[in-house]
């Protein structure tokens, strides 16, 4: 099973790829997660996107594509993954359909979360509160400048993609304001048809 994840920053899709790749068995591919660690790891492609991680605005297409596409070639990977994260515009989506019809491998669903700004800004410095109460390191894009820029990144480059898989018929939107049992049991509904 090959699901998207959509959602801006702050609508749960973090929490929800996590819940699903533990229910259906498959990796989550996290492309922030992943960009993260190259940057804590200090290799060349994390010194590349340090500072426009912390700006908020989106790498190149090329080089998230490219570790994408590595990532994907990876053995747990075969039977199925959730992407969280990817793609964020419609190159990147076009570079992914491409890359898995070479293994004759199709996107089965794409779920949408859809959340309202006032709630997103919330939950995103109730996550900086909390890591900074836990004393873990607080993201460095996790405040009120960037999260604006990270919104504005979101609303003018996503609307396309979703247009993009909405004309292929994948594409489900749910409300991501419920409580977290209640967007993972709508997930579920939806994937059980595949
Ligand atoms: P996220 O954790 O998904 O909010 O991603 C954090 C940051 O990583 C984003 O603000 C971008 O700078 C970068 N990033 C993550 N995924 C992508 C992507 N698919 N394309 C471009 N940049 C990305």
């Amino acid at each position: 099973m090959r699901i998207i994840l959509v959602g801006p920053p702050g609508a749960g899709k973090g929490t929800q790829a996590k819940l699903l790749s533990q229910y259906l068995h498959v990796p989550q591919l996290c492309t922030g997660d992943m960009l993260r660690s190259a940057v804590e790891a200090d290799t060349p492609v994390g010194r590349l996107v340090k500072g426009i991680m912390a700006a908020g605005t989106l790498v190149s297409d090329e080089v998230i594509v490219t570790i994408v596409s590595g990532r994907l070639k990876d053995e747990d990977c075969q039977g199925g993954f959730i992407l969280d994260g990817f793609p964020r515009t419609v190159e990147q989506a076009i570079a992914l359909h491409d890359m898995l019809r070479q293994e004759q491998q199709k996107i089965d669903f794409v779920i949408e979360l859809q959340v309202n700004e006032d709630l997103l800004i919330n939950r995103i410095r109730a996550r900086a509160s909390q890591a900074q109460a836990a004393g873990n390191s607080v993201r460095t894009d996790d405040n009120q400048e960037t999260l604006k820029q990270r919104l504005l990144e979101y609303h003018g480059k996503l609307l396309s993609v979703l247009e993009y898989y909405k004309a292929q018929h994948l594409l489900t939107t749910i409300d991501g304001m419920q409580s977290i049992s209640a967007v993972t049991d709508k997930i579920r509904d939806i994937v059980k048809y595949a």
